[in-house]
């Protein structure tokens, strides 16, 4: 999508302008998009680079939610997890679960059964089956064996989440519409009552630029309340702080998800072979008043995390000094008066004005959902905007599932094909990349910063040692060649990636 056009090439109007390029804007971006709306979206950093790159990356109905009673979001999750599955294979992958059970368990193994039942009829397959301890053990011999009665297995999804709203920018942008990033909307602006249009302002160039708009949509997340100019009616956020850690799979080896709670609060704790690792989590925590741009996670948290996987894999024996990496993102959860943040729900909240829709809350797995149910609400003030009918999915096709495809489009896979590299198809350091990846992101997909190419064009500075720090030197050559990037921009983007990666992955000690 190069070269990032400047803010005085843009029309001076549009149909819709959305605020946020997480998954939330992503989808309605999308689905704007497709809908033969004009369309733009700004991103105050890159895209992808708030809680949309730092979820789980579970694609699921969330078990949990059904144990709350939130029927309807586990039901629509479902659907929308197996529809994603069809239409995004190789993005979107299924995910096979083992829930150990335990001697004087709550739930016990026919309460689980029944939820389970419960799940798997709302996604019309029945997938979910119950294992003895021997079972169990055959499929993951580091289980705790103490007081293992057996376990139960069901199948949810997981996907790249970074990769999933980059797929939605781009393949919106290819249909027409406009999607910035490093571009902030420094006010909502109005006339007579209406939200008319937004500022914007540039952050790499500094430019700034008033566009109208028939309707300005609110996707910014944890931060949008905080919009200057904001026309009002946000409910009040709660931002719920989340943090994971990552494991080298030789470390806590897997042959699939392993789901349990954890021995201090009885939470649902997960760990699950992703990209080559080992990804663990979660928290759920008050992140209070703390700068919603810097979710770290706290020394108590990794040593709640740790306290958790020492109880389920006891003789593993895993110590932080173990973990490659953290990541920690911030739920945009509106606060419900809930003492405890894990009993908040987890569904989505819509406000609207004149000119006006906000939309926060929510989950990865219903971007596409929320983003037709926004739709829908701005068609009743411009009729332009209603999303378009909804059209029964065919299966994938084999080719529909090749990763590259899935995550990159058809374009990469033909000029892989052509690539005068050598060495585009050899992989990097035993992640899943390879190099024509990496190339192929810095020339074609708006990358401004080197964490933009490392932590969410790919997931490289996640999965290696040091965020990848040995490899520095061979990406300097491709920056070189696809970015322009000269010796003095390369050492400011290097060591801006290495502080940043310093501050929010790096494990301390
Ligand atoms: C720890 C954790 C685990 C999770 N796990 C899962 C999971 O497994 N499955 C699932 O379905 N969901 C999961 N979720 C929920 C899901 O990740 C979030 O609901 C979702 O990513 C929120 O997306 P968003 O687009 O609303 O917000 P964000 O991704 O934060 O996007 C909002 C964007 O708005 C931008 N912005 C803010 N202000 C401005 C401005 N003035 N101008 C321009 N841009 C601006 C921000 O920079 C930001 O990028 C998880 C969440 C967390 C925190």
């Amino acid at each position: 999508m190069n070269p990032r056009p400047a803010l005085s090439d843009l029309p001076s109007r549009f149909d819709l302008v959305v605020i946020g390029g997480g998954i939330t804007g992503a989808g309605i971006l999308h689905e704007a998009a497709a809908a033969g709306a004009s369309v733009l979206l700004v991103e105050q950093g890159d895209f992808a680079s708030g809680t949309s790159s730092a979820s789980s990356k579970l694609v699921h109905g969330g078990l949990r939610y059904l144990k709350d009673g939130q029927w309807r979001l586990t039901l629509e999750s479902v659907r929308e997890r197996n529809r994603l599955l069809r239409s995004r294979a190789g993005l979107v992958d299924p995910q096979a679960f083992l829930m150990p059970i335990y001697r004087g368990m709550k739930p016990g193994r026919a309460v689980m059964r029944m939820g389970l039942a419960a799940y798997d009829a709302m996604g019309g397959q029945w997938r979910s089956r119950s294992l003895t301890a021997q079972q169990a053990l055959q499929m993951q011999p580091t289980l705790r064996r103490e007081g293992l009665l057996g376990a139960v297995a069901y199948e949810d999804a997981r996907t790249d989440d970074a990769r999933l709203v980059l797929r939605l920018v781009f393949e919106a942008v290819e249909a027409g519409a406009v999607a910035l990033n490093y571009v902030r909307v420094g006010e909502v602006l109005k006339a007579s009552g209406r939200v008319r249009g937004v500022a914007l302002r540039d952050l790499r160039s500094g430019a700034t630029r008033e566009i109208e708009a028939g309707m300005v949509i609110n996707a910014a997340g944890v931060w949008s309340c905080a919009l200057p100019g904001d026309p009002g009616g946000a409910p009040t956020l709660r931002p719920l702080r989340g943090s994971h850690l990552i494991f080298p799979l030789g470390r806590l080896p897997l042959q699939q998800a392993v789901s349990w709670l954890h021995p201090r609060d009885r939470r649902p704790v997960f760990v699950y072979p992703w990209e080559g690792v080992a990804l663990f989590g979660t928290t759920d925590l008050d992140h209070g008043a703390a700068d919603p741009a810097r979710p770290e996670m706290t020394r108590d948290e990794a040593l709640y995390l740790m306290e958790g996987l020492a109880h389920q894999f006891p003789d593993l024996r895993l110590s932080l000094k173990d973990a490659i990496s953290s990541y920690s993102g911030l739920r945009p959860i509106v606060a419900g008066g809930k003492d405890q943040p894990s009993a908040e729900s987890r569904e989505s909240a819509i406000w609207s004005g004149p000119g006006w829709i906000g939309i926060t809350g929510g989950k990865l797995t219903t971007f596409r959902l929320t983003a037709r149910q926004v739709l829908h609400l701005a068609a009743r003030q411009l009729p332009a905007l209603a999303p378009r009918a909804e059209t029964p999915l065919a299966s994938a096709t084999p080719a529909d599932s090749e990763r590259v495809r899935a995550r990159y489009g058809s374009a990469y896979v033909d000029w892989l094909s052509r690539s005068p590299w050598a060495g585009d198809r050899d992989g990097i350091a035993g992640t899943p990349y390879t190099w024509g990846e990496l190339r192929w992101a810095a020339r074609r997909e708006a990358v401004l910063h080197l964490d933009d190419l490392l932590l969410r064009r790919t997931r490289i500075g996640l999965l290696l040692p040091q965020g990848g720090a040995a490899l520095l030197d061979r990406v300097a050559a491709v920056c070189r060649e696809e970015l322009g990037w000269d010796s003095a921009q390369w050492a400011h983007q290097r060591s801006r990636y290495l502080e940043l990666w310093r501050l929010r992955h790096a494990i301390a000690p």
